[in-house]
């Protein structure tokens, strides 16, 4: 069978590319020349799949789509607090080139903004690595979200470093408050190396399926960078992403983005996928029109949206079925009851379950947690189910739980907490 996926993206492609409206980004002066038909959607998967039509190996610059990874990166070095004293994660509403900052601390507004995005530029690798050191850590660390090399179109760079007064104007600014004490000329210098970082479409798919993917990188499984941090970046993507428009996005389309003025735009769906789109093309916030309409459409036709209320999780008690006599007693009678927990351990699940033991009590002696049928508990579920079995252990029930992919604990005894214990068996 031919997989139907890439026919549908050729399709929305198709759709969506018959659009010309927008122009091209003209103050950097080689996007200016760049041909405004080139078309490109690539849609990765959380475990490494992407698929990509139209132009999809063609390379161009990241531009603003860095600044989510480098913010990315210096969380990852330095913290969330310390990073957050330089940078706030308030929106804007302003243009990404807007020179304001906070109005008593000179704190830029958001790592998505270019006042924010300077300053997280120096806020990546050790504060006394030099301009060359941490632009080699910012390469790898864009690299790394990538899935392969990356490299710097030097022209652009260059070009767009003789044209960059208003950064200038807004790093000076930032110096002058004291946000960070390098010379700003340097700090522009970085910055837009890193935007004239070269990538595709399937590059971006990738980057953004990391940070859907809960900072794990789908094609290495390397963890690039922790869940904190890429629950933070994707925080502020959904907030301040589309600068001016990041309510009216929010709204329509629902997936945390961000897009940069050389066409490019990504979507990153927690735990689902990463999109990525590419169309030279802009509107007036400066992000490219042919990708909000793929965007859009993606999100209509596939539910697509991060306020999109999922069916109410299936009962995580399965089955409750009564223990065979098993106390050789030969009285016929049941010597416990089994609980059959399925999906995932989570809050929603055990408050179920546990109101369940609470109202319908387990009447017998013995008390089997069946976990063949979970596949995966989260960390506020262990708590919640540990503590069950520690109170129906006080109420003088033996207890066994069946966890055959050790998923609580290998084989043998868990304690449930103040000398309650539990027996682990791998099958029943
Ligand atoms: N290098 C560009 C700038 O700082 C990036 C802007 C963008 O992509 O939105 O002006």
């Amino acid at each position: 069978m031919k997989s139907p996926i890439p026919d549908y993206l050729a399709e929305v492609l198709e759709t969506c590319g018959a659009n010309d409206e927008g122009v091209l980004a003209d103050y950097i002066p080689p996007l200016a020349e760049a041909d405004p038909d080139r078309l490109a959607l690539a849609l990765g998967t959380l475990d490494g799949e992407v698929y990509a039509v139209g132009d999809a190996d063609l390379e161009f610059t990241i531009q603003s789509i860095s600044k989510p990874f480098v913010y990315a990166l210096a969380l990852a070095d330095h913290g969330l607090e310390a990073v957050l004293e330089k940078v706030d994660v308030e929106p804007s509403g302003e243009a990404f080139n807007e020179v304001s900052l906070e109005a008593d601390s000179g704190r830029p507004l958001n790592p998505m903004i270019n006042a924010g995005a300077l300053t997280t530029h120096t806020l990546v690798g050790a504060p006394d690595l030099d301009e060359e050191a941490r632009f080699e850590r910012i390469l790898a660390g864009l690299s790394a979200f990538a899935g392969r090399d990356l490299a710097v179109d030097e022209e652009i760079w260059q070009a767009e470093l003789e044209v960059a007064h208003r950064n200038h104007a807004i790093a000076y600014m930032l110096r002058g408050h004291g946000v960070f004490a390098l010379d700003p000329r340097e700090v522009v210098r970085g910055y837009i190396r890193q935007c004239a970082v070269l990538v595709t479409v399937k590059d971006l798919a990738a980057m953004a399926a990391t940070l859907a993917n809960g900072g794990v990188q789908p094609f290495t499984g390397e963890r690039i960078v922790s869940r904190e941090v890429g629950r933070q970046v994707l925080s502020v993507m959904a907030t301040s992403g589309m600068y001016d428009s990041a309510g009216d996005w929010l709204s329509t389309v629902g997936i945390p983005a961000k897009s940069g003025v050389s066409g490019g735009l990504i979507g990153a769906l927690p735990g689902q996928v990463g999109i990525a789109t590419f169309s030279p093309r802009l509107d007036e916030h400066g992000t490219s029109t042919r990708g909000v309409r793929i965007c859009e459409r993606l999100s209509s036709d596939m539910g697509m949206h991060l306020m999109e209320v999922p069916a109410p999780a299936r009962s995580l008690v399965g089955r409750r079925t009564t223990l065979p006599n098993v106390d050789g007693a030969g009285d016929g009678e049941s010597d416990g009851w089994t609980y059959e927990l399925q999906g995932s351990i989570n809050f929603v699940g055990m408050e179920r379950a546990l109101r369940s033991m609470v109202e319908d009590p387990p009447g017998e002696t013995a008390v089997v947690l069946d976990l063949t049928r979970v596949h995966e508990v989260r960390d506020v579920g262990r708590r919640m189910l540990l503590e069950g079995v520690r109170r129906l252990v006080l109420d003088g029930h033996t207890v066994t739980l069946v966890d055959p992919d050790g998923l609580l604990a290998e084989p043998g005894t868990i304690d449930a907490g103040e000398g309650t214990e539990a027996r682990v068996i791998d099958h029943r």
